[in-house]
């Protein structure tokens, strides 16, 4: 398999240090507010990665942390606690919206058929870890105390800059975001593994150092999550572009100071999904959720069928037209497979195996999704037996995660709008109509009609369902 390496700027063959097994780390959420679809499009595809992986025969082993402090609003140190601010935003505690907010994360999560990595470990668990590595880093001389925090000195390595040279919009959200100077470091790219004084709005959660109260910078988090999950090799390394510089670079920078070798030699970056204003963000435009998509009436798995259209190392442009044209190809792809018939012979010498090609001929090259969805089609339109369509759409789907078996059977379960009285359909377009304006109160009514009339409507994963009561 051939995967795009951002540390080497080329697609390289992947390999791992030990043969058939894989040690893969994801950056986790920032759990301040709810996800956005755009931070759901890195995790979709690092699910479709871990998961093809598995298909090719490797054993995974998944890491993710979640940052439950210490990440502030600036990626270069500055700005005040996120955590923080979401918890002064909704007057609760950071742990009440830690809490809160993790559990959000995965439940969309689960929505997008996302699976929750092998290991998911919260930074607040791991304060007596950063300790230790910190430690570590000051004892051989790569890290320094000033102003009451420590930092990471980056003039003690030979080699800082790794992926700083991303383009400037990639980076948006990095250092560039309310940059100030901060003159207890000594070199300008150093960067905080512990602070005790900060000049922003203080932290709630504190803990005892050998430096004396505080907590943790973001950066450490992920050295030490990984170190201590992975082991001291990892293979792959997972996030976001906006992860790349400084996030990754200082991850390089500490880990590999710390165990004095090499410590990851493959990183997979997702490049963003825009709206018209440029990078999706919880702060600009619209608020897009996984429950606003649900709101207007949108099965959140058209959303993943949106994402892998396209290649994960491009730009994807969102909008509300763009996620409706796939919405409508996701519900007549589903429409196809309900259609074949189990029991019809084959139809041509074609063998499932030709057809198995071209789906691993895509994916081996650095993950082409919207390839591999062509093959899908392929299977579709094959002479193969009904049968053996099946069983490779649902082999195919055991990576790309669609659903697609379980909505083809609902639909099957489910009357064909022509069975559908003329009165229950107009309401059942009037309902949704009402969803998409989010007039739920009349959606509810209309449902009430739908019933008296002797059909029950039911929201599923797959879309609305109606049954005869
Ligand atoms: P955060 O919760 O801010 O720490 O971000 C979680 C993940 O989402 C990180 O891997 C980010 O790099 C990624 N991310 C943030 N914004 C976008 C976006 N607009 N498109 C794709 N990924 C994003
Ligand atoms: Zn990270």
């Amino acid at each position: 398999m051939k995967l795009y390496n951002s540390l080497t700027r080329e697609k390289d063959e992947f390999l791992t240090h030990t043969p058939g097994r894989v040690e893969m780390y994801t950056c986790g959420p920032t759990v301040y507010h709810f996800a956005h679809i755009g931070n759901l499009r890195s995790y979709i595809m690092e699910d479709v990665l871990e998961k093809y992986l598995g298909y090719a025969g490797y054993k995974v082993n998944r890491v993710m942390n979640i940052t439950d402090v210490g990440h502030l609003t600036s990626d270069g140190d500055t700005g005040d606690d996120k955590m923080l601010k979401g918890a002064k935003r909704e007057h609760k505690t950071v742990m009440e919206i830690a809490k809160f907010y993790t559990d959000a994360f995965f439940s969309d999560c689960e929505k997008l058929n996302i699976k929750k990595p092998d290991t998911v470990v919260p930074a607040t668990g791991y304060i007596d870890e950063f300790i230790r590595v910190i430690s570590a880093l000051i004892d051989k001389g790569y890290a320094y105390e000033a102003g009451g925090n420590i930092y990471f000195d980056t003039s003690k390595l030979k080699k800082y800059y790794v992926f700083n040279d991303f383009s400037e919009e990639d980076l948006a959200v990095g250092v560039r975001e309310g940059v100030e100077a901060d003159g207890n470091k000594k070199n300008k790219t150093d960067f905080v593994l512990w602070f005790t004084k900060s000049k922003f709005e203080d932290q709630e959660l504190k803990w005892q150092s050998p430096w004396g109260l505080g907590y943790p910078g973001w950066h450490i988090e992920c050295s030490c999550i990984s170190m201590k999950n992975n082991g001291e090799y990892l293979d792959l390394h997972c996030g976001g572009i906006d992860n790349a510089f400084p996030h990754h670079t200082n991850e390089i920078a500490q880990s590999e100071a710390y165990l004095g070798h090499d410590w990851c030699p493959q990183w997979f970056h997702v490049h963003h999904l825009n709206t018209e204003g440029g990078k999706m963000s919880k702060s600009k435009g619209e608020f897009l959720t996984v429950s606003l998509l649900e709101q207007k009436g949108y099965d959140p798995l058209a959303h993943r069928f949106f994402c892998l259209q396209s290649h994960y190392r491009k730009g994807l442009m969102f909008s509300w037209e763009n996620l409706d044209n796939a919405a409508a190809a996701y519900s007549k792809l589903t429409a196809r497979i309900a259609q074949i018939d189990a029991s019809a012979p084959a139809a041509s010498s074609q063998s499932p195996d030709d057809l198995r090609k071209a789906f691993k001929e895509a994916m081996d090259n650095d993950l082409n999704t919207s390839l591999a969805i062509t093959s899908l089609y392929d299977v579709l339109k094959s002479g193969l037996s009904g049968a053996d369509k099946l069983a490779l759409v649902a082999e195919f789907d055991g990576v790309l995660s669609l659903g697609l078996i379980a909505a083809a059977k609902k639909l099957k379960e489910a009357p064909a709008d022509e069975e559908l009285p003329a009165e229950v359909a107009e309401l059942l377009e009037q309902r949704k109509a009402a969803r998409k304006e989010k007039n739920f109160a009349l959606a509810d009514e209309l449902r009430d009609k739908i019933a008296r009339l002797g059909y029950t409507v039911e929201e599923t994963r797959q879309g609305t369902v109606v049954k005869k009561a």
